[in-house]
């Protein structure tokens, strides 16, 4: 096989991995349920963090969310915006970017200043985490800990005059799928 036709089967595969699936089958079915269930779980975690603290997670804050943590990928503003008025029409653009201030507050939600969108904790409540290495081709995101790591990053900034102001450093990368997608 020549190069050329090996790079255009790599490219349908990569198309077929992203295309939407049409042929539901059980095993999609209940891999689908399983995902609505973890969606369901952690959103009820963030309901129970954000009860303990004395805030609330509101219908509309909840349903930011709850599109978040269902894309599984970070996901730009006007995304997010088409996204929610699929359900609520009346969403206006204020109004969600003020729940995602306050997700990100709450650390239910990642800022991703290297691809300007936003994420849901898939952790919220767990370990902290330090360290978000974000695709720039999909925008997946892995959240990721190393404190040694993360003190000696701060020292170096520190010996550099400067003091870290966010507890969260950013990475940019190439998942593991799109990496295989590359030309
Ligand atoms: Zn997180
Ligand atoms: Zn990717």
């Amino acid at each position: 096989m020549d190069i050329m036709s090996a790079k255009l089967m790599l490219n349908s595969l990569c198309y077929n991995m992203t295309e939407p699936m049409t042929n539901l089958t059980a095993t999609m079915n209940s891999q689908s349920s399983r995902a609505a269930s973890r969606v369901a779980a952690q959103l009820e975690t963030a309901q129970a963090l954000c009860e303990s603290r004395g805030s609330r997670l509101t219908p509309i804050r909840r349903r930011v969310l709850e599109i978040l943590l269902e894309q599984g990928r970070s996901v730009k503003a006007y995304e997010l915006l088409e996204l929610i008025r699929d359900d609520q029409a009346a969403a206006a653009p204020p109004t969600v970017y003020r729940a995602l201030e306050f997700l990100v507050e709450e650390g239910l939600v990642h800022r991703l200043d290297a691809i300007n969108a936003w994420a849901a904790c898939h952790d919220a409540g767990g370990q902290p985490h330090d360290l978000l290495v974000v695709c720039t081709s999909c925008g997946s995101v892995a959240e990721l800990s190393d404190p040694d790591l993360t003190r000696s990053l701060a020292e170096k900034v520190a010996q550099a005059g400067f003091r870290l102001s966010g507890h969260e450093t950013e990475l940019r990368g190439l998942c593991e799928a799109c990496k295989g997608c590359l030309p």
